[in-house]
C-alpha cells in the first residue's frame, strides 16, 4: 500500500520537504517507543493551511495531531540538533512529549539549570515537560548537556526494555 503521506507528496510538491522531515521524526519517535515501551496514540497527520498551531495533543481523545504546512523557511537542516525547533519534526516530538509526559511522568519536572527553548515557559510544568522530552527523544545526551536535572529525572522514570540499549 502507498502511504498517505507519499500521495500527500505528490499531490502538493511544496510539502516534500517537511514530509521528509516528518518521516524522520516518526523513525526517531518509533524507536524511542520501543525502547522504552512506550503506549501513546499514533500521530495523526494533516493538512491545515494557515493553522494557528503546529499541532496538539488531547488527553480526553487520546488523539495526538499534527498539521503539514508548509513554511517557506523551514529546510532540512532546521530539524535536529536544534534547541528551538518548530519544524514539523520538533512539533510531533513535542505533542508525543505531551502524551509521554501524561501517561509516564508522576511528579513534577524540576526546572533544573536552565530553560531549553522558547516554549520552555518557566511557571508552566507541561510544556516544560514536552519541550524537555522533544529534546530527549531527538538527542538524549544534548539533554544530558543542557540540563542535567531533567536528563537525571527523566532516566528515573523511563526505563529501557533492555538492560544496555
Ligand atoms: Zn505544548
Amino acid at each position: 500500500m502507498t502511504d498517505y503521506l507519499s500521495i500527500l507528496a505528490m499531490a502538493q510538491p511544496e510539502l516534500a520537504e517537511d514530509i521528509k522531515i516528518l518521516r524522520k521524526g516518526l523513525a526517531v519517535l518509533n524507536a524511542f517507543k520501543a525502547k522504552y515501551n512506550l503506549k501513546i496514540p499514533t500521530a495523526q497527520v494533516t493538512t491545515m493551511e494557515n493553522a494557528a498551531i503546529g499541532g496538539y495533543y488531547q488527553r480526553s481523545r487520546e488523539e495526538l495531531k499534527v498539521y503539514l504546512k508548509h513554511v517557506e523557511n523551514l529546510n532540512a537542516d532546521t530539524y535536529q540538533m536544534q534547541v528551538e525547533d518548530n519544524s514539523v519534526y520538533g512539533i510531533l516530538l513535542h505533542e508525543a512529549g505531551h502524551a509521554i509526559a501524561d501517561k509516564y511522568l508522576d511528579k513534577e519536572m524540576p526546572f533544573g539549570e536552565k530553560r531549553l527553548s522558547e516554549h520552555d515557559y518557566p511557571d508552566d510544568v507541561s510544556e516544560r515537560e514536552a519541550e524537555t522530552l522533544r529534546i530527549f527523544i531527538d538527542n538524549e545526551e544534548k539533554l544530558r548537556e543542557l540540563n542535567p536535572s531533567r536528563y537525571e529525572y527523566l532516566k528515573n522514570r523511563l526505563k529501557p526494555v533492555k538492560e544496555g540499549v
